[in-house]
């Protein structure tokens, strides 16, 4: 099997889809405090250890922050706060779904049994009281960062497909889903391109299963160089790729699959040293809306499915719609 490194995983992700898959080389935190006093002394101590440090001084803020597309992974939180207290972001975090798990610290002078318990309760992760022990408050900091790297990993592995690095069919389909809903509310087109190797079978027989691998690898790969930063690849099924078009019609889909097919002249696959480049062409089926109210993903699939058919039919190497 290819093995690819996790670093080109990681490359390989971020463009399938723009998937909320963090740099976590350096992780940010979150420090949500009033007193500008220990805001301040947060920032210092926690920068000092190498974290890069969003601040804010309510808990309204803390909770926009929390709400943006890249925000922090771990955030420490003073409990009493103007606006939103602590507990109350805690609650509306932890309550929430299909949004990249969030690690809560709760930071407060409010020390006995019950506050602890209601703040572990309201889905904060930990909880320290103030004045906060600097090596302790590392320690947990560190807990915080382990559990959120694991998660991390999990989602990564459960989201993409060992072999190319691309979506997984089931991870596709969820995010399909998203873009359609998406392109459904701002009454725009969306559309979607399936592609399947020709004569993959005689790939595998003739140079044999790793060498396909190799190929399945290299072609995934290509597809998504060649896409823009929204759009994305998944793996539909041994050979067969899927992508999804956001804000794109049909025929402009028709005129993309036309261009990914082009381009599949320059791929040069080679399987073993010294061994001339491996020709690889592929049919596509394109099937879109105008307006995205008119059908479901499955009608969607189902029509491009059947593109892919016609395309296969009438002798491979083209685009059908
Ligand atoms: P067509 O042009 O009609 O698509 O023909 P094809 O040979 O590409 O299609 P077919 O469905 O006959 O064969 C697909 C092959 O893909 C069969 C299967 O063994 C192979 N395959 C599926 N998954 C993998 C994989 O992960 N690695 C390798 N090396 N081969 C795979
Ligand atoms: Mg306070
Ligand atoms: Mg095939
Ligand atoms: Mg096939």
């Amino acid at each position: 099997m290819v093995n690819i490194g996790e670093n080109l995983q990681k490359k390989a992700f971020r463009r399938c889809g723009g998937l909320k898959i963090l740099d976590l080389e350096k992780l940010s935190i979150l420090i949500a405090e009033d007193s500008i006093f220990f805001r301040q002394l947060l920032v210092q101590t926690l920068s000092s250890w190498g974290y890069a440090v969003v601040t804010a001084g309510s808990g309204s803020e803390a909770w926009e922050i929390l709400q943006r597309e890249d925000t922090p992974r771990l955030a420490i939180l003073d409990w009493v706060m103007p606006g939103l207290s602590g507990l109350e972001v805690c609650r509306m975090v932890s309550g929430r779904t299909g949004t990249p798990y969030i690690y809560l610290i709760l930071l407060t002078s409010k020390d006995n049994k019950e506050d602890i318990v209601a703040g572990l309760e309201a889905g904060a992760d930990d909880y320290i009281t103030k004045p906060f022990h600097e090596e302790e408050l590392r320690c947990r900091v560190k807990i915080g960062e382990r559990i959120i790297r694991l998660e991390n990993k999990i989602s990564w592995l459960a989201a993409t497909d060992p072999l190319t690095g691309v979506l997984n069919r089931r991870a596709f389909m969820e995010r399909m889903e998203g873009e359609m809903q998406r392109s459904k509310r701002q009454n725009e087109p969306y559309s979607v391109i399936m592609v399947d190797i020709d004569h993959f079978k005689k790939i595998n027989d003739t140079y044999g299963h790793q060498a396909g691998d190799t190929v399945l690898h290299r072609f995934a790969k290509h597809l998504s160089s060649l896409l823009r930063s929204y759009e994305f690849v998944g793996r539909y099924g041994g050979e067969e790729f899927i992508i999804s078009l956001t804000g794109t019609g049909e025929n402009q889909a028709v005129r993309i699959a036309e261009r990914l097919r082009a381009s599949l002249v320059d791929l040069a696959i080679t399987v073993s040293d010294n061994q001339e480049a491996l020709p690889v062409t592929a049919s596509f089926g394109v099937a879109g809306t105008a307006v995205i109210a008119e059908g479901t993903g499955d009608m969607l699939l189902t029509k491009a499915d059947q593109a892919l058919y016609r395309a296969k039919r009438e002798g491979r190497n083209r685009v059908c719609s």
